[in-house]
């Protein structure tokens, strides 16, 4: 058996110039936990192309939905953002990551801090019903340079609290705190600043940074990820992972080459 299954595009949304989404169809036999990356691409000249993609679907959802950056020159993306609906995208069998509630400590607060394309993990983890067993607040800090750019914001602010389902668990307890760096907005600046500025928590209703009940994953670029865990190592919190849970969890949205 291949490493790899054909999905058909069922959607594409276009945000910007630099970044969209699309949906495909799912293999029943693909299994993954919400916040877990794969691997996906396409079939160039008769060769597998493929890269890490986080899944923006939760892990029950019958589609697979992902959120992707359009790199102009990049390998896979310079091909991917022209993509159809009915076209053929490579997904691969084996889904991985360390952005798992397991991987954590208990805690009453989880804060899932975000730049760029690393929301889409976060948006399965939202998505996720356990994720509300385990901590009474889920606090989604997306962090974007332009206003367009913050993707989703829709969904999380207006249908998942009106949800069907999700509503009922989702209403109040999922906190939204986007913030922008490059242009006026009514939250401004970069993650690890806000995390030391009192008014970030008051502007969300929470107390401030506290090492006993809150706990964080990380999914952003190389620079976000190394200033936000000096910020949460000053407070004493230790990084987790599959074999010792921690305070904190990380995951790169990406590889600086
Ligand atoms: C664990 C993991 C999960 C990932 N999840 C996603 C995802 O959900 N969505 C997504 O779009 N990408 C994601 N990526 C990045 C993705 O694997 C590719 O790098 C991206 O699709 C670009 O592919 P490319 O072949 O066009 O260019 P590449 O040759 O892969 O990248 C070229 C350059 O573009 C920049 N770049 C690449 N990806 C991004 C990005 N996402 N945001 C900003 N700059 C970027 C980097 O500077 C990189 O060196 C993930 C990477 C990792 C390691």
């Amino acid at each position: 058996m291949s490493n790899f299954y054909e999905a058909e595009v069922l959607s594409v949304h276009h945000w910007t110039d630099r970044l969209f989404s699309f949906t495909t169809t799912r293999d029943p036999g693909f299994r993954y936990q919400s916040g877990q990356f794969a691997m996906i691409g396409l079939d160039v000249d008769g060769r597998p192309l493929m890269r890490a993609y986080s899944m923006v679907s939760p892990h029950y959802d019958e589609q697979l939905e992902f959120l992707s950056i359009k790199v102009p020159d990049g390998p896979l993306t310079s091909r991917l953002q022209n993509i159809q609906v009915g076209d053929a995208i490579l997904v691969g069998r084996k889904a991985s990551g360390t952005l798992l509630s397991q991987n954590l400590l208990p805690g009453k607060h989880l804060y899932l801090l975000g730049t760029g394309t690393g929301l889409a993990p976060f948006m399965s983890i939202v998505q996720d019903p356990d994720i509300y067993d385990k901590f009474d607040k889920v606090i989604l800090v997306h962090g974007c340079r332009h206003v367009s750019e913050l993707a989703y914001q829709k969904r999380i602010e207006a249908d998942l609290p009106n949800h069907e389902f999700l509503g009922g668990m989702v209403a109040g307890r999922l906190l939204y705190y986007p913030t922008v760096t490059r242009e006026p907005f009514e939250n401004q600046g970069r993650i690890p600043d806000l995390l030391t500025n009192p008014e970030f928590y008051d502007k969300l209703g929470v107390p401030p940074l506290d090492i006993e009940h809150d706990r964080f994953m990380l999914c952003g670029s190389p620079a976000m990820l190394k200033d936000t865990v000096e910020v949460l190592q000053a407070h004493g919190l230790t990084e987790g992972n599959m074999s010792h849970p921690g305070h904190y969890v990380i995951e790169r949205a990406f590889v600086d080459k």
